[in-house]
């Protein structure tokens, strides 16, 4: 592909067979898939994604006066056919009926969003979303909001666990403004998946960041005639200061996806360094003989809390 006749640009959205891309031109178009991308794909649905760097033809077309690309936001038509898909990094799938997709593409950081106070964390569900990161090989930084609910000491014991396993954490308030310009600028140049359970803060630290992105990353989900709720596609929303965030429906309510039971410990930082001494290959550190991550529970090179957290997640998701 001759890249200097193609426009470069970033896949915001994807609606059947069309793509919305922005291009590097600030303009955005609305592009077709060629057909040859499409069968080289692994991915059967959804060939290009919300996130995906791709280069592009534009197409003049009969009755066009020759303007090109849409202003930002404005309705798109039909203008572009996508030749090209850069290889990607950071990818957040989803399975459905056995089946795996990609749903987001390029995703450079995951912030783990906790809240200090009601609804307090909740550590289970931080491990899960903590184990999808590790295991898109995604950045993850946990945001422990609301803090201006809590005091100094409070706040120190529920961020210390995870600081101390080598985790950022970043604790702000959406009231009081803590942190809020340091979120806004770990955001610029980066696209940045968002988790974390309803009442968090999630809407409030967006709008705190820029104001009406919450609207944008809205909590929508559609409900068909048969009255089953369908997630809505992912999509990417580019800010004001530069950078994206993602907007995964499913990746707000928070399920471990496509992990194995023998995978997990593997991907906990504590546990890790001890799975290559059991005795099995494809031991679960549970009953088994011989087992070199029991051994470093019972002499606390493991802290026993976070065996536990294995164990209950092993048991509560993958057994
Ligand atoms: P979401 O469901 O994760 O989007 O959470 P919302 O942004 O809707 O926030 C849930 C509730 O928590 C709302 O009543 C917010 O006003 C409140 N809230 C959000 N952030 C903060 C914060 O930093 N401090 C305090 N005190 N309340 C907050
Ligand atoms: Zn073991």
């Amino acid at each position: 592909v001759d890249k200097t006749r193609l426009k470069h640009g970033r896949v915001l959205s994807v609606h059947g067979l069309q793509s919305k891309v922005l291009a590097d031109d600030g303009h955005l178009y609305a592009c077709a898939t060629r057909q040859v991308l499409k069968s080289l794909a692994t991915d059967q649905r959804g060939v290009v994604v919300a996130g995906d760097q791709v280069w592009f033809r534009t197409e003049a077309r009969a009755g066009d006066s020759g303007q090109l690309g849409r202003k930002a936001n404005e309705v798109v038509t039909a203008d572009g056919m996508i030749e090209r898909i850069e290889p990607r990094h950071g990818i957040i799938c989803r399975t459905s009926r056995g089946k795996q997709h990609v749903i987001a593409a390029n995703v450079d950081a995951m912030l783990i969003i906790a809240s200090a106070a009601e609804p307090g964390i909740k550590p289970a569900l931080i491990d899960r979303m903590l184990l999808t990161a590790a295991q898109c090989d995604i950045e993850p930084v946990i945001v422990v909001n609301k803090v201006d609910l809590v005091d100094p000491v409070q706040l120190q014991s529920l961020i210390g666990v995870y600081a101390s396993l080598g985790y950022r954490v970043l604790p702000t308030s959406a009231t009081s403004g803590q942190n809020i310009e340091y979120l806004r600028e770990f955001l610029r140049n980066r696209q940045t998946a968002l988790a974390g359970q309803s009442g968090v803060g999630k809407s409030s630290l967006l709008n705190a960041i820029q104001p009406g992105l919450a609207l944008a990353v809205s909590t929508v989900s559609t409900e068909n005639q048969k009255g089953r709720h369908t997630t809505t596609a992912s999509k990417l929303i580019p800010l004001a200061s530069g950078g994206a965030v993602f907007d995964t429906p499913g990746i707000r309510q928070f399920q471990l996806w496509d992990i194995q039971a023998t995978e997990v410990a593997g991907l906990m930082p504590d546990i890790r360094p001890y799975v290559s001494g059991c005795r099995y290959p494809n031991c679960l550190h549970l009953h088994e003989d011989d087992c070199a991550v029991k051994d470093a529970v019972a002499d606390a090179r493991i802290d026993a809390r976070r065996y536990d957290a294995y164990c209950h997640l092993l048991e509560d998701d993958l057994l």
